[in-house]
């Protein structure tokens, strides 16, 4: 095939001649020969950091510098000893913080896999779903509003066809498609019978035959520009970032005036001292705060995968768990979108349907009568027609059973027409389309044009019951025959199976003449003649009725948005069990309030019917107005100004558009409203568990530093040696944080109220939290020291025992951090989970080691510890967590008298 060939100067037959395509499509088997041709449709893979340049970059950070900085001097001082303890700190600090950034970036490329996008082609003359990477030139590609076109097309059909260009071109308005080729060499903006790799459907309904896929699209010789690296960048881990640069400054100059102040006024010997400070600087920066930060977030990240959620947006993780308003379309998301239809009525006579599933088996009735096709009134078989005729769905039958590509309402009107043996491949090819009027949300009607094969013209209309009766003006009697509409009936009618929680659907014709193959909103003004109606369950999920339960409890509020029957959303939401606070509202009463009235409104009303894409929009606003947090669902084009809008966008991961999943936050793999409560619940968990970090990271590094400062300012003998503290800092700010950033999600996790706007993670609360457990580090390291002296131990003994009380505090101080937001202590909190046990094992047999082993206690200069005291030193570590806790209760009975938890 000839790259170089201007496709859009030549018309569709040549074209389609040239790739040697039908309007079948290709088969499966020429398909695989252009594959190996052609190769896949994608980009190639931006272009990754080599893993050395990746382990290099984790030394470059100002905490990273001080530390080596610190190793220089003292293995200029000669102290080599503690020059190779902070290597190993910084060694493994990078080892660890490479890693983990190795996984994070596999689970952020593993989640942009899974939402690669998908294409609908025809191959082998049917619809079908297929990878967007699998396109091959030639294949037959639909595109409908809200599509990412997934290959260079030259257009074959266009229904007012519109594409958004911007990414090529620019121009953020998008263009109006056509088939016609464009004479002359012309720029890539006024090719109008084009279609680009990249560009978005806004509007309208079209085909077109693939004549480029990866590299040889226009947006690929242009890739270089689209393919750059995400990091795991969040704006709490660059606020982090900041407070950690600031801190080692700080910790800095403290350390320097230190030193200063000792050996000026206090006269001390330079160089241990200067040892002291560098132990003191080590133990107080937190070096592994960002990677263990990191690590939580990315933990957080896989874990809302596996439950179906896709993290699209990374900062999203963040405020997820914030959530204090779920707004949710029905279809789909609280409901099975598994359609059938059970009522049919028409010619004035009210059918039942039986059968399960999207199988055509099964029988209409009358009155519990099995009613056999040739004595269905006319206007029934009409309706079927219509049904089958205005409809884009595909079914077909698999291994698996009978499956629907396309809209499942629709699916479900092809089994119906099945049902009464009107075959709809047969229909189709009796009565070709000549033009369609897409369905769309604000309108609520799609329409056909159809011709049959004595050029017998018909206007086909289906949709929402109150938009056809607006449009007709006669109707269909039982034998077919058009008389006056009885508006009123009908509407007693779609009210009466809605109340049942049945979706409703109407059906209107109208014949046209043979020469009219164009069909523009025009013509469904005058003549169309109203058929009738269908019932279609969906039934909801059982899972969401659990999910929705759990918002309840959780303090968060659930609202359903649909464009359905105020009566049929009614009743779902009685079903799944929304509370009714309020009657449910209309897009029409919505419209007619204003901004302040609905803020109010809108608080009370949990279901909201007949709506379009602008009132979501609005809606978001009015809660966010009421200080709300709000999650939106959205699957259309037009949800877009909405998803961007709310503080969380979610989009439907099989039903939605691109259009949607490119604006959203999050993406639901599988469409289901309990997936949505999943994800608040490990954002929830995500967000403690960050708490966790930070308020275990910060006050034990400050415990530990305030150590020494106190014992340098006051000139008595330091209590921990400053290799001692570098050891210190080496095995447990590695282990024992780290292992609060797998902590499991707490049982009273999804019964606490959500948090406030701008509810900061670094508080007052946290503040006082590091001064209580400094003093509390201080009064333990201090109290067995001199227990110890005044025991006349020898002055290595009193600080082993220091020593490793200071890090027996810092393990019960880890349990008391798990279980921050429980008031009690439980049996639960104190068993831990096996990671806890791991770090806490592993510190455990390290602190062994340098106490009993001959040649850690040469290097460490520590002494074995003797029963009672190390008794004496586990005791401590008790009392510190029953001080606190203590402390945490009269905290909570202060100042926080209706809050569940203790967090920051
Ligand atoms: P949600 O998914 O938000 O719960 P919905 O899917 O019920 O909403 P829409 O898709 O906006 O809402 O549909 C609104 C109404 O439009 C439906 O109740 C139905 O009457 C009509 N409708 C929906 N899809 C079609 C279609 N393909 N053709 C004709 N009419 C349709």
């Amino acid at each position: 095939m000839d790259k170089t060939r201007n496709w859009y100067q030549q018309g569709v037959a040549e074209v389609l001649e040239a790739l040697q395509t039908t309007s079948g499509g290709l088969s499966d088997q020429e398909v695989r020969a252009r594959q190996q041709q052609h190769g896949l449709n994608c980009l190639p893979e931006p272009q990754r950091q080599r893993p050395l340049t990746r382990f290099l970059l984790q030394f470059h950070n100002i905490l990273i510098y001080v530390l080596l900085g610190a190793a220089a001097i003292t293995l200029a001082l000669g102290h080599w000893l503690d020059t190779s303890v902070i290597l190993a700190v910084v060694l493994l600090n990078a080892a660890i913080g490479y890693l983990q950034e190795g996984k994070a970036a596999r689970a952020i490329a593993a989640i942009r896999h899974m939402l690669a996008p998908q294409a609908s082609v025809i191959r082998d003359g049917r619809r079908q779903s297929v990878a967007g990477d699998q396109l091959v030139p030639g294949d037959l590609v639909l595109l409908e509003a809200g599509d990412r076109v997934p290959a260079d097309l030259r257009l074959v059909t266009a229904h007012s066809l519109q594409i958004q260009e911007a990414i090529l071109t620019g121009e953020s308005i998008a263009v109006e498609k056509a088939v016609e080729p464009v004479a002359g060499e012309s720029s890539l903006a006024e090719r109008r019978c084009m279609a680009f790799s990249g560009t978005t459907v806004t509007s309208g309904q079209g085909r077109g035959v693939v004549v480029a896929t990866g590299l040889a699209t226009e947006v690929g010789r242009i890739s270089g520009m689209l393919t750059q690296v995400e990091t795991l960048q969040t704006p709490l881990l660059e606020q982090m970032s900041a407070l950690a640069r600031w801190l080692t400054l700080l910790i800095v100059v403290v350390a320097g005036l230190i030193l200063v102040y000792g050996v000026f006024v206090q006269q001390q010997p330079f160089r241990e001292l200067f040892m002291a400070v560098v132990g003191l600087s080590v133990a107080a920066i937190p070096e592994g705060l960002p990677a263990v930060l990191t690590i939580t977030l990315a933990v957080g990240v896989q874990a809302m995968a596996r439950r179906h959620a896709i993290v699209r947006r990374l900062p999203a993780i963040e405020t997820i768990g914030s959530v204090s308003v779920i707004c949710t379309d029905k279809t789909g998301t609280l409901t099975r979108n598994e359609m059938s239809v059970v009522t049919v009525i028409a010619g004035q006579q009210h059918f039942g349907v039986e059968g399960e599933g999207y199988a055509p088996n099964g029988e209409l009735t009358l009155d519990g009568q099995v009613v056999a096709v040739e004595q269905m009134p006319a206007a029934v078989r009409e309706l079927i027609r219509s049904g089958a005729l205005c409809n884009d769905a595909e079914l077909s039958k698999r291994e698996t059973g009978w499956q629907v590509q396309g809209d499942p309402m629709e699916g479900a009107l092809l089994t119906l027409a099945g049902k009464a043996a009107l075959y709809p491949d047969d229909l189709r090819r009796h009565w070709r389309r000549t033009d369609v009027i897409p369905f769309d949300t604000d309108n609520r009607f799609m329409a056909t044009l159809n011709h049959d094969h004595e050029g017998h013209g018909m206007i086909y209309l289906k949709g929402a019951p109150e938009a056809l009766l607006e449009l007709c003006s006669g109707q269909l009697d039982g034998a077919g025959d058009t008389v006056p509409l009885d508006s009123a009936f009908w509407r007693q009618q779609a009210d009466r199976i809605a109340r049942q929680g049945q979706r409703v659907l109407a059906f209107a014709c109208q014949p046209v003449p043979e020469h009219k193959v164009v069909l523009d909103s025009a013509d469904l003004a005058s003549g169309m003649a109203f058929i009738g109606l269908v019932g279609l369950i969906d039934p909801p999920r059982q899972e969401a009725i659990a999910a929705i339960a759990e918002c309840l409890g959780a303090g968060i509020e659930v609202k359903m948005i649909t464009g359905d029957h105020v009566a049929t959303a009614s009743a779902i939401g009685h079903q799944i069990g929304l509370p009714e606070r309020a009657p449910p509202l209309t897009g029409a009463e919505l419209e007619r309030l204003g901004d302040a009235e609905l803020a109010v409104k809108a608080l009370d009303t949990n279901v909201f019917a007949r709506t379009s894409p602008e009132h979501k929009l609005r809606l978001v606003k009015a809660l966010q107005a009421q200080g709300r947090i709000v999650a939106m669902t959205g699957d259309g084009v037009n949800d877009a100004p909405a998803l961007r809008r709310a503080d969380i966008g979610i989009a439907m991961g099989g039903k939605g558009t691109e259009a949607a999943k490119e604006v959203s936050d999050l993406v639901l793999a599988d469409d289901n409203f309990a997936s949505i409560v999943a994800a608040v619940r490990e954002g929830r968990t995500v967000r403690d568990n960050l708490c966790k970090v930070i308020g275990w990271t910060l006050p034990t590094n400050s415990g530990e530093a305030s150590a020494i400062i106190v014992a340098l300012l006051s000139g008595v003998a330091l209590p921990v040696t400053p290799i001692q503290i570098l050891w210190i800092n080496l095995i447990t700010a590695v282990s024992l944080g780290v292992a609060l950033a797998f902590e499991p999600t707490e049982a009273s996790t999804m019964l606490r109220h959500p948090r406030p706007r701008n509810d900061r993670l670094l508080s007052g609360a946290l503040v006082w939290q590091i001064l209580v457990v400094s003093a509390l580090f201080l009064s333990g390291v201090f109290g067995i020291y001199f227990y110890a002296i005044s025991a006349e131990y020898s002055v290595e003994l009193a600080r082993t025992l220091a020593m490793n009380t200071l890090v027996v505090m810092e393990i019960f101080y880890l349990f008391f951090i798990r279980n921050m937001q429980n008031t009690v202590l439980t049996w639960r909190m104190i068993r831990g989970t096996p990671i806890v046990w791991m770090a806490v094992l592993g510190v455990t047999a390290g602190q062994f080691a340098i106490t009993y082993l001959p040649w850690a206690q040469r290097i460490f200069d520590t002494r074995p510890v003797g029963l009672r005291e190390g008794l004496l030193v586990v005791a401590i570590g008790v009392v510190l967590l029953v001080v606190l806790e203590l402390e945490k209760q009269v905290r909570l009975r202060l100042f926080d008298a209706n809050a569940t938890g203790g967090g920051y």
